[in-house]
């Protein structure tokens, strides 16, 4: 029979829940489990679902992608930011590769696919594709998929396909909750669709709810979290979600060979969220950042409202911080001079770490230099990259708070924050161990191209699994 890859993807699935917590509610992952290998799975640095799908793709790091979270500098300016898509990707991704061995794909929701760009298969773009939300997808004129003739079949099949959530970071959790089903399922029926009548020896698709679920939802089943709610309503929703992943994939298993190599993946983990640290409020408490007045109530940080003469560093919020230094010669009115960009980066690290909470413990905040985890840095890398205590903290970039603790997010209600370890199982007929000892995001890609005894590209920084 015909060599064929299936891999699906959920977006932020935590090793514990999966392998744990709700074992018992996932018999077909389970079976999954114990035909084949399953283990954790290191994400990127940063663990952030845009660039690490796209590192996974393609078995680069975020350096060399030059991708480093949602919002990347475009140059030295202060203010300039953009959102990649599909065109910043300049290495071949997984479908790329095959299609030139004559493999045929079908990449369904895989996020930074936007816009499609032509190769022999059939895609669906995924959330950062620039639609308006609230307005039904399939009616749109976009180019969402490819070929573009793809979209009348979509809207045959499942004229209520989702892209993503209109808003997660929302209060109306019930409502949500609603549309959470309703974007999975159709995501699902559209899969089972594409995986019956096209033509594929590999098929990716990535769900995004379970990441929506984590985020929305953590704080009324982890017991541990600071907001936890016992008796609340949405108690099972967790469980319910991961039920729901499971019987989807049981239908998705009905569709393939008994021979059909078969991968479960997650692009990071998730755990909960004991607070933010307030980034820029940190960097001004330590004299690194002068605002040119005092913000009287929370506030977004813009760019405008730093002194620049007399700060040396600048902070963006989000699951992790990045810390940018002004630096003379490179930014427009830098300040710090390029014989002491180390030092000033050094002492950061070292005050960064030494980060207590309120009641004085430390938190076990970690800090990355980028050219010492990357293998090249592209395009414009942080000066540093943090995790807050072991990314248990988000960092949260507004100012105002006069304290560089907050415990509500600067950008809606959010539960949980991306944890390193994502998981992964494996079903290739071959390999039965069960659990084994971590691997890499690095590692999916060139176990793929194994699979088709397609040579594994030198610069690929991973290895079979
Ligand atoms: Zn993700």
């Amino acid at each position: 029979m015909k060599k064929r890859v299936m891999i699906i993807g959920w977006d932020c699935a935590a090793p514990k829940l999966v392998f744990d917590a709700f074992k018992d509610d996932m018999p077909n992952t389970h079976q999954l489990m114990q035909e084949g290998i399953y283990g954790k799975l290191e994400s990127t640095i940063p663990p952030i679902t845009v660039p690490a799908w796209m590192c996974m793709m393609t078995s680069r790091d975020p350096g060399e992608l030059g991708i480093y979270g949602f919002r990347n500098r475009q140059d030295y300016s202060y203010d300039a930011l953009t959102i990649p898509n599909a065109h910043s990707i300049k290495v071949p991704t997984l479908w790329d590769l095959l299609g030139q061995h004559h493999k045929r794909s079908v990449v369904l929701g895989v996020p930074l696919t936007y816009p499609p760009k032509p190769f022999p298969g059939w895609m669906v773009t995924s959330f950062l594709t620039p639609v308006d939300p609230n307005y039904p997808v399939t009616e749109t004129n976009l180019q969402w998929t490819f070929p573009p003739r793809l979209t009348r079949e979509i809207a045959r099949v499942a004229p209520e396909y989702m892209i993503d959530l209109p808003d997660f970071r929302t209060d109306k959790r019930a409502e949500l909750e609603n549309q959470l089903y309703k974007m999975t399922q159709a995501r699902f029926k559209l899969a089972r669709y594409l995986l019956d009548k096209k033509t594929w020896d590999f098929f990716m698709m990535v769900e995004m709810g379970s990441d929506r679920l984590h985020h929305a939802f953590w704080r009324y089943w982890d017991k541990t979290h600071p907001k936890y709610e016992p008796k609340s309503p949405f108690a099972d929703t967790m469980r319910n979600y991961y039920r729901t992943l499971d019987e989807e994939l049981g239908k998705m298993l009905t569709y393939v060979y008994e021979d059909t190599t078969v991968m479960i993946v997650s692009d990071h983990g998730a755990k909960r969220m004991d607070g933010g640290i307030c980034i820029n409020e940190w960097l001004r408490k330590h004299g690194y950042l002068t605002l040119k007045t005092q913000p009287q109530n929370v506030t977004r940080f813009t760019t405008e409202m730093v002194d620049w003469q007399q700060t040396k560093a600048w902070g963006e919020g989000g699951y992790y911080g990045r810390i940018f230094l002004n630096v003379a010669g490179r930014e427009p009115d830098g300040i710090v001079n390029a014989e002491n960009y180390e030092g000033v980066r050094d002492e950061l690290m070292k005050q960064l770490e030494r980060i207590v909470d309120e009641s004085g413990q430390n938190i076990n905040t970690r800090v990355f230099k980028p050219e010492e985890v990357y293998q090249e840095c592209n395009n414009i890398a942080p000066d540093l990259i943090v995790y807050f205590g072991d990314l248990n903290w988000r960092s949260v970039g507004s100012v105002g708070y006069n304290s560089i603790y907050t415990y509500e997010n600067d950008t809606g209600p959010d539960d949980c924050n991306h944890a390193e370890m994502g998981m992964f199982i494996l079903k290739d007929g071959r390999q039965k161990d069960g659990p084994v000892t971590a691997k890499s995001i690095y590692d999916i890609a060139p176990t793929v191209l194994k699979e088709f005894d397609i040579d594994i590209p030198e610069a690929m920084q991973g290895k079979p699994i």
